[in-house]
């Protein structure tokens, strides 16, 4: 037996990509997080991408971050 609703989370999935660049309408959005809180496996998927963003974001804009490039300097041997 086929279910002639839609697959909210087929939908969820639509929603994800604009979700996170924070484009939906206020009501999408609602619709969007109601869905989160309810449905454990789009939740899990939406941190996973939240934190690939995350981390692909600093990969991107920010190849070393200053405390990382001051540990490189104080490691450097000074050569005067
Ligand atoms: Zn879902």
């Amino acid at each position: 037996m086929t279910q002639a609703h839609e697959d909210p989370c087929a939908h969820c999935e639509e929603m994800m990509q604009p979700y996170l660049d924070h484009i939906l309408t206020e009501a999408e959005r609602v619709e969007a997080e109601h869905h989160l809180d309810e449905c454990d496996w789009c939740r899990r998927r939406y941190r996973f991408e939240e934190s690939l963003r995350v981390y692909v974001r600093q990969a991107v804009a920010e190849p070393m971050s200053d405390g990382l490039k001051q540990k490189l300097a104080s490691l450097r041997i000074p050569l005067n």
